[in-house]
């Protein structure tokens, strides 16, 4: 907090008082730290992969790869650490877009279908990690950016699947709770252990960081995902138990738009 005072005197030239300015910089120079801590933790993450790449394109320029095998083990290595570049990268560019853009569109978004949508693009992985995926609850509609809602539904069901464990569930739950339109996105897997709960909407912060970077993570996603709930004057919640499963809901705004519960929907 800066503080700036100033004496008041009276005809006599005797200080009668003083005017004290108070001015609250606690909050401009936390937003200073955290861009201070992006910056190095961006550069730490972006030269992570590219001394990787380097180091393998070097070897395999000069020669030290013998026999196919080998050429194929470093490419391999060069085309993963140059995705996960991309996925960062990606993830940048859509966090301060985010952050920069102007007014958040103001377009009818229908919750339900936008969670059938994020359970049929996971089907692949989900199928992999064979864990199952259902949507359920009311037809919901909220006003907002559909493709943000959409980033937003689509990062929570990709955690749900990514720290799940084979045989396990995901479910995405969409329900009218008065004022407030929630989706639930719970899974069987994992947890996160009490301690870590509270930063892991942080930039970067990652429970586990080899698991994260094993399943592709960059980190960024329940960053990104706070990032749009705020900004859609919505809040967030988070219930997780290790070993046992995690549970986030958002609640949005209700827009008005609502229809009684379809069918539960396998996928
Ligand atoms: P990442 O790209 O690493 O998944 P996120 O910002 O999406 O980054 O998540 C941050 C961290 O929170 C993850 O690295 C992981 O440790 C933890 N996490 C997120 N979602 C879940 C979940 N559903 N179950 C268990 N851990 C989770």
């Amino acid at each position: 907090c800066h503080a700036f005072a100033s004496p008041v005197r009276d005809d006599s030239g005797q200080v009668a008082g003083a005017i004290v300015l108070l001015l609250d910089v606690t909050e401009q120079q936390r937003a200073e730290q955290v861009r201070r801590e992006f910056t190095a933790n961006v550069s730490h993450e972006l030269k992570t992969p590219l001394t990787s790449i380097s180091g393998f394109a070097e070897m395999l320029q000069n020669g030290m790869a013998s026999g196919e095998e080998d050429v194929k083990r470093f490419a391999g290595r060069i085309y993963s650490e140059a995705r996960r570049l991309i996925a960062l990268t990606d993830d940048i560019i859509r966090l301060s877009r985010i952050e920069q853009s102007g007014a958040v569109e103001d377009e009818p978004v229908e919750l339900r279908a936008l969670c059938e949508g994020a359970a049929e693009a996971l089907r692949f992985p989900a199928e992999q990690k064979q864990v199952a995926i259902a949507v359920s609850g009311d037809l919901v509609t909220v006003r907002g950016s559909r493709q943000m809602l959409d980033e937003l539904v689509c990062n929570l069901a990709d955690n749900a699947v990514k720290y799940n464990r084979p045989g396990g569930r995901v479910d995405l739950t969409v329900r009218r709770e008065g004022d407030w339109a929630a989706v639930t996105v719970a899974d069987t897997g994992i947890g996160i252990p009490r301690e870590h709960q509270a930063r892991i909407f942080e930039r970067f912060y990652r429970v586990d960081k080899s698991r994260s970077k094993q399943t592709g993570g960059t980190g960024l996603g329940l960053s990104i995902v706070k990032h749009i709930v705020e900004r859609h004057g919505g809040s967030i919640s988070l219930e997780s138990a290790p070993g046992a499963g995690t549970s986030v809901t958002v609640r949005l705004p209700f827009s008005g738009g609502f229809e009684k519960p379809p069918e539960t929907r396998n996928f």
